[in-house]
This record gives structure tokens, sequence and C-alpha cells, in this order.
């Protein structure tokens, strides 16, 4: 015996060599086996055992770990989801057939951004693989996102010097992979991993653009890309060029599904950068697995495609106003109807994904039971389209009609799957049972042929019974022996001389005859045409099927919008939304409003409040108040409102006016960003800076308590500088939104005529502080602080001492008030250029030691005369 690799293991690392930094998931029979390091790395992760066989290239005993195949998709699932790559290498051929070693071949590559299975899938959102592409001269990136679940793809594309852009972009879509030029600068992927996506390095001849143009032209069939929308985004298809390559060889599929591509113009849609989409929980909470966002409370959509549609327009609020009352009208009218809605709502419950079984046929990886999935939702289109149909007088608004338009009910798709399917089909098609009888004449003879043979062996049976004597004789079935007639012990005087002995048993005897051996072979030659006509049959109803993925598509996505519509209608109706006013103006007047959130969870009501800012009136809010007073509940809730409205949903408040905003921004104040290693004050001025860089007159600006981070002077200085800045000199600024616990700043509303103070309100009862989570005008100078350490349970000596302190330091601060030393010595720096400078002017000298107080009001006079002498 040779003891070099055996001809299997030799195969194993040409493919290991072709899949380099893939583990190889490598067929033996029933099980996927994985070798050497891969089988070291799979035992590992996946808490299965080691073993090992044959040897090494070096003629070592080789570690292998292995699955059975059954059970490869869960397995394959849990390590893309730890960020592998699976390399799946099939045998392709039918190993009883196979001359020498069995063929096999990589048939698929499995990444953290291209699983397409729906076991692998495990959020209800979209899964996207990102490409991302800098352009020529270094100033912009330029991204893709593909679904390959569902054939969706866009660019949009950003600036490359400031880092903020491509995370925000990053945590708004949330891709599991993004493919990058082997070339790109490091920074790049480094912020990608901090975000949590598996990075891959590939070939920077993909993302050039002659190779990008070429193969999406050929993707898409069309001659230039012109018609997406996508001129002037070059650096953009680059990014998609290199995301479709990497797509198309790991799936080694056309990947036909992948039609279309649309260029997100960054200006289409309020800006929201990352961390306002942190700070707000739009769809995913601060504190991992929190699901107190605002996608946990719009969501009542019914189906995939709404969930998903959801998801993306509260990322996304639009920014014109035609765009939005659209949607408004089409809320309102569901908002109206409710007994229509109803039963819009429950004529879209348990409609399948058909987005995705849409791309799955596309894919070729589409199942019987997926097809019947398919008919059993398309029949029930016309009754969704039903429910459509207005009762009353007033008409369908535009988004609903068109969406009503846009969706077929696909009768070829239906009649084809009811015609040529069985009404419950098993799984997998080689169990076989998949295709009705009568579809195909092929088919249908060759199921004859093996069912007359059943019939001629039960015919058999009964001639052999009456020939031999033998009542109890059987004829039966097993996988080893095929056919054979069984004979119990009593009877085997009976058994005939032409019975050939098969098997001894310990109850009988096992025969079988020639004529039986003859009908066997025939029996078993039909079934296994049987298995393969069935499944050359299927291929071909999927190849159909191909034709129509665009049209599925399309009615897919309308049957998103119309949940939407249907869910956010619903959801206005159950929490008392109103629809808003939109207008192209500075204005945001909001009455009686509620934060949609914390309003869900709270059990004693929510106190409303109104809000009133004015971009050339009222810009500025400064808001203090005690701790716990209700003041991040308050600013967050007018973000929502705002985000709420523009995305074409009704808002919690009695009424409301919206102008557009193109952009928020939020700031929290010493926000903890442990994870990225950062000084958490350096993070807060880093935040700070791209706001002050980015923000328009028509941006909504929240800060919530910034300049925490660091000392008090400091702070005080930055958070005032920043208020002066947005503030501005001009006759109007960004609306701003501004907590602050420095409770000195309220001494700027004075300077700043567009700023007003507000505080929350308290009703002090002894010892005892109420909070009246009412916004009043006017300032507030105490914090509570030490209340609030008292709920929290600090213990009695350390909260009556705070008291004690407080108390001291109150005085002391007053009587240094009383000896005109300046508070805020830093504050006149700022105040003052130059500064406060010691003076040699014998006027302002002696002025300056006067204490007028000590003085007779003559003496005071006599001292005036005898100054300005001096002085002249
Ligand atoms: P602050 O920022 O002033 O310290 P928060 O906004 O964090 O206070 O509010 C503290 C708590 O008070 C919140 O967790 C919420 O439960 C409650 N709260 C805030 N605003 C309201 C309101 N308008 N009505 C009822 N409860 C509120
Ligand atoms: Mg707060």
């Amino acid at each position: 015996m040779s003891k070099g690799p055996t001809p299997a293991m030799r195969q194993f690392y040409d493919m290991k060599a072709q899949y380099p930094g893939c583990v190889l998931f490598f067929q033996m029979g029933d099980f996927y086996e994985t070798f050497g390091e891969d089988a070291e790395l799979v035992a590992r992760e996946l808490d299965i055992t080691l073993t090992s066989r044959g040897r090494t290239m070096e003629g070592e005993r080789m570690p292998l770990a292995g699955v059975p195949i059954h059970a490869g998709e869960a397995y394959i699932a849990r390590l893309v989801k730890k960020g592998y790559r699976v390399a799946v290498c099939d045998q392709v051929e039918d190993p009883k057939k196979a001359k020498g070693v069995v063929k096999r071949d990589v048939v698929r590559v499995i990444t953290p951004g291209t699983v397409i299975d729906s076991a692998m899938l495990h959020t209800a959102g979209q899964s996207y693989l990102m490409g991302l592409s800098v352009s020529k001269k270094g100033k912009r990136l330029g991204l893709a996102f593909l679904d390959i679940t569902t054939g969706e793809f866009f660019i949009t594309s950003c600036r490359s010097e400031d880092a903020a852009d491509l995370t925000s972009a990053v945590d708004r879509h949330m891709p599991s992979e993004c493919v990058v030029p082997e070339d790109s600068p490091g920074w790049i992927p480094r912020i990608l991993k901090e975000r949590g996506v598996v990075v891959t390095s590939y070939d920077p001849y993909h993302f050039t653009r002659d190779a990008s143009i070429n193969l999406l032209c050929s993707q898409f069939s069309v001659a230039s890309l012109e018609g997406f929308g996508c001129a002037g985004m070059e650096e953009g298809v680059c990014a998609a060029g290199g995301c479709l390559a990497y797509a198309k060889e790991t799936q080694k599929s056309e990947l036909s599904h992948i039609r279309t591509i649309s260029a997100m113009v960054p200006s289409g849609t309020m800006v929201l950068d990352s961390i306002t989409l942190r700070n707000l929980e739009l769809v995913r909470g601060i504190r991992e697995g929190s699901d107190s966002t605002l996608l946990a409370v719009l969501d009542r959509t019914r189906t995939a495609m709404g969930g998903r549609q959801l998801r993306s327009d509260i990322i996304a609020p639009l920014i014109d106003k035609a765009g939005i009352e659209e949607r408004l009208d089409a809320l309102e009218y569901l908002f109206n109807e409710p007994m229509q809605r109803t039963s819009l709502r429950e004529s879209l419950h348990r409609f399948s994904d058909i987005e995705r079984i849409a791309g799955r046929i596309s894919y070729g990886n589409a199942g019987p039971r997926d097809l019947v999935t398919l008919r059993d939702s398309l029949v029930r289109i016309p009754v969704i389209r039903g429910a459509c149909i207005p009762r009353g007088d007033t008409p369908l608004p535009d988004a609903l009609a068109s969406c009503i338009e846009g969706m077929s009910t696909h009768d070829t798709i239906v009649s084809l799957i009811a015609s040529a399917l069985t009404d419950e089909p098993p799984v997998l098609v080689k169990t076989g049972g998949v295709i009705r009888d009568g579809y195909d004449p092929r088919l249908d003879e060759l199921r004859s042929i093996s069912h007359s043979g059943k019939d001629w062996i039960a015919g058999f049976q009964q001639e052999e019974r009456e020939r031999t004597g033998i009542k109890s004789l059987k004829i039966a079935y097993n996988k080893v022996f095929g056919y054979y007639i069984e004979v119990t012990k009593a009877n085997l005087h009976l058994v005939p001389p032409d019975y050939i002995r098969k098997q001894t048993m310990s109850n009988g005897e096992r025969y079988t005859l020639p004529v039986l051996q003859e009908m066997e072979a025939k029996i078993s030659n039909a079934e296994e045409h049987l298995t393969a006509m069935e499944a050359e049959i299927f291929s071909e109803i999927i190849t159909a099927l191909n034709e129509h993925v665009s049209a599925l598509q399309e009615t897919a996505r309308n049957i998103g919008r119309i949940d939407v519509f249907a869910s956010l209608a619903e959801v206005a109706a159950l929490y008392g939304y109103v629809r808003p006013i939109i207008e192209d103006s500075g204005r945001l007047l909001i009455s009686d409003g509620r934060h949609p959130v914390v309003e869900r969870s709270l059990e004693s009501g929510f106190v409303p409040n109104d809000a009133e800012l004015d971009t050339g009136g009222t810009q500025i809010l400064i808001i203090t108040g005690a701790n716990m007073a209700g003041k991040s509940t308050y600013m967050r809730e007018v973000a929502l409102i705002c985000i709420m409205a523009q995305m074409g949903c009704f808002v919690p408040a009695d009424q409301a006016v919206i102008g557009i905003t193109d952009r928020i921004f939020t700031r929290v104040g010493a926000f903890d960003d442990l994870a990225s290693g950062q000084s958490t004050f350096m993070v807060e001025m880093i935040e700070l800076a791209n706001i002050l860089n980015n923000v328009t007159d028509r941006s909504l600006v929240i800060l919530d308590e910034i300049g925490r981070g660091t000392s008090t002077l400091d702070g005080y200085s930055i958070a005032r500088a920043v208020l002066e800045y947005l503030h501005g000199r001009g006759k109007s600024g960004p609306r701003t939104l501004f907590a602050t616990h420095f409770h000195e700043i309220v001494e700027v509303e004075s300077d700043l005529k567009r700023a007003k103070n507000y505080h929350f309100a308290v009703r002090e009862t002894g010892s005892d502080v109420i909070f009246l989570r009412k916004l009043i005008p006017g300032a507030t100078d105490r914090s509570y602080g030490i209340h609030v350490a008292r709920l929290a349970g600090v213990p009695k000596p350390v909260s009556a001492r705070a008291e004690d302190i407080l108390s001291i330091e109150r005085t002391r601060v007053m009587s240094t008030e009383r000896g005109k030393t300046p508070r805020y010595t830093q504050m006149l720096l700022i105040d003052a250029p130059g500064g406060v400078k010691e003076t040699t002017d014998p006027v302002l000298i002696e002025l300056r030691n006067l204490d007028p107080d000590s003085m007779t009001p003559r003496e005071a006079l006599a001292k005036l005369y005898e100054l300005q002498k001096k002085a002249q």
C-alpha cells in the first residue's frame, strides 16, 4: 500500500488550493468531511468530534471532522454566521457509475453576504452583500448593496475624507459582508470590521470602470447604464461591478433575477448618520437585543415584504413634499376605512415571501414546496385587489391605485404550478411524487410500467400460493435482496423444487425464481428512470417560471408597499396618531406630542408636550430641568415625529406642522463608545465637529447635555460656543433643541435673540420632588441630582452628606459673587478677546477698590467728581 495521499485526498488538495480562505466541505457519501486545519476549526467552532484518517502529504495522520449531509445546511449556517466562508464540494456524478474516483466539484461558496437558503437567513430584514470602491482621486467611495435573495441592487456614494459617512451607510443598511479591492487603504477594512462586517478582499480588476460596465451591461442586457440613473456615479458603478462579480463567482450562477440597479442619490432622502440612527433607536435598540425601537412600534405588517419595506422607509424618510403627501393620502384613506383596512390586512395574512421565492427560482434552488407556497399565495392576489376596491365615494388615492396596478395575478404561473405539481409534494424532488399524473405523458408511461410491475407481483403471489398450496406464502421486498418469496418453517415441505434458496431466517426461508428476478430488474429500472424524469420535468418548470421573475418581483414590491400602508394606518388608529401638515418651511409646530416608543412602555399616562420651533423665529430651545425630568425623552420625541411625518406616517400628537428637515443630528454627551477604544470626550467632540461641518438651515439638531465628558469649565465653554455657532450671525439657523446641565448657560438667552429658555416643571413637597414632565418657558437652576441619588437607593449617610456639601458650596458661590469676583473667569476670556488684563490705570485701580456700600450718597458723589477730574 502506498503511503501517499489517496486519489480522493488529492482531489481534496486540488479543491483546497482553488478556494483559499474557505472551509472546504467535501462530500464523501452521506457525509460532508473536513480535513486538516479545516477539521480542527470545524471541531472547535461547531463542537463536533475530531478524528483522523488517511495521511497528509507529509504522511502524517490527517485530522478529520464530518457532518451528515442532511444536517449540512445547519452546520454551514452556523459557520457562516461566525464569519467564515464555506466552499461546498459535492460529488457530481453517480458513484455507482464512476470509473475510478468519483468526480467532485465546488458547487457553491457560501459567505456571510451571499447566504440564500431560507434556513440560514435568520433575520426578516434584508441581507446585503456590499461592494466598495475608491474613486480615482481617492476623494469619494462608491458603495453598492445587493440582496441576492431578492435581487435588490442599488448604489450610492459618500465622501472618503470623513469616515463617519462610511459608518453611517454601513449602519443604515447593515450589510453582512463587504467586498473591497485588495489595494484599498487600510482604514476601510478596519472601519468595516469594527461595525461587524466580514471583509473580503477581491481582485481590483473587477472594480475597474471597464470591467464593471461590461459586467453590469451584460447582466441587465443593456448597452449603457444611463437608464438606471447611474450617470456620474462612476465609483458606485465600480463598486457594483466588484460586488456582482463576486456574487456570481461564489454562487456559480448567472443570478438572472438581478435585473436592475438603482442609484440612491444621497440627496433624495433625509440624511441620518449612524450616531443619530443609534440614539433615536429607529430600527435597533441601543442595548443589545432591546426591541424598544420605532420599528417595533410601527410594525404591524403581515408579510415579509412589508416588514422589509417598512424598515427601509424608516431609515430613509423622504424630503420631497409631493412624495410624502402621496404616502399620507394612501394612509389617510385606509385610516378612514377601518372595515376595508381590516379585510385588506386579513387578505395579506400569511401571504408568503414571494420575493425570496422568485429569487430562488432564478437562482435555480427553488424546491417543490416553494412552488406550492407561491401558488397558494398568488391565488389570493385577486382577494387583495378586491379588498382595495373603494366601498364609499372616496376614490382610491394614487399611491394605492398604483400598488394595485403593479400587482399581477400571474395566472400563467398559477395554472402551470397547479397542473404540474401534486397538491402536497415532498421537500426534495428526488423523493418522487412531485409531478402530477397526466401532466407529462413520458412520466405517465414510466409510472404505469412501475405500477403494472407491482400489480404483476401481487398476481404472482396469488399464483404461487395456488401452485404450492402454501396459504401464508408472501412476496416481499427489501433494499439488500430485492424481491423474494418467503415461506415459514411449517410449510417448508411444500416448497417446489424450482425454488432457489436465497437466505435462511430463524422462522423460515427466502427464495427466488428467474421470472421474479427479471421483473425486479424491470421495476427498478423504471423507478430509476422515474426519479430522473421527475427531476427533469421539474427543472423544465423552473426554467419556464424564470421568465416571470421580474413580474413576480414587481408584484412583491407592491404587496410590500400596500402592507406598509395598512400597517401604518392600523397603528395610527390604534394609538391615536394624526396626519401631519407638511410644509416646505422652517417651521416645526407640535401640539401635545408624545414619544411613540416611551408612550407604549409606560403604564401610567405619558404627559404630552408642545414644541414650537422656527428657523427664523424661535430657533433654539435651551432646556434645563432636573435629572430624570424628561429632557432626553422630549427631544427624541421631536426628532421621531419629524421622521415619522417624512416617511409618510401619522404622528403621535394632537396637531403637527412639519417643515421638511434635510438632516437630523443627535448627540448625547459622553456616550460611552468603549468598543471603538476612543475616549468618550474625544468621541463627543468628533461627533460635534461632524454636526458643525454639515448642518444646514433646514436641519434639526438635538444636543443632549454635550460637554459632559470634560471639566465643568471646558464643558460649559464648549457648549456655549456651540450654541453661539448654531445661532450664527444671520437671520436664521438650524432648528435646535439643547438640553444642558450647565445652568449658567440660560444666560445666553439675552445674547442670542432666537434662543429661548424652557425647563421641565417639578413640584417640591417638603423633601420630596414630583416630576410633572411638563415643559414650560423660563429657566431653572436646580438639578435635584441628590434627590435622584436618594431615589436610586444611594445610602442615606451619603445623600445626607451631599446635601450638606451642596449648601456649603451654594453659600460659597454666593459670597464670592458678592465679593464681585467673576464667577467664570474662563467665560470672560471667551466674551472679551484679550481677556482680563492687570491694569495700571490709577483711575481704574481706585474705582475697582471702592466699596460703594460703605459710602454715604454725599461721599459717593464727591468721589465721582474727583475721579472724573483725574481721568481728564
Ligand atoms: P432627563 O433626560 O431629563 O434626565 P429622561 O428623558 O431620561 O430625563 O426621562 C426619564 C424618565 O422619565 C423616562 O425614562 C420616562 O420613563 C419618564 N418620562 C419622560 N418624559 C415623560 C413624559 N412626557 N411623560 C411620562 N413619563 C416621562
Ligand atoms: Mg437625559
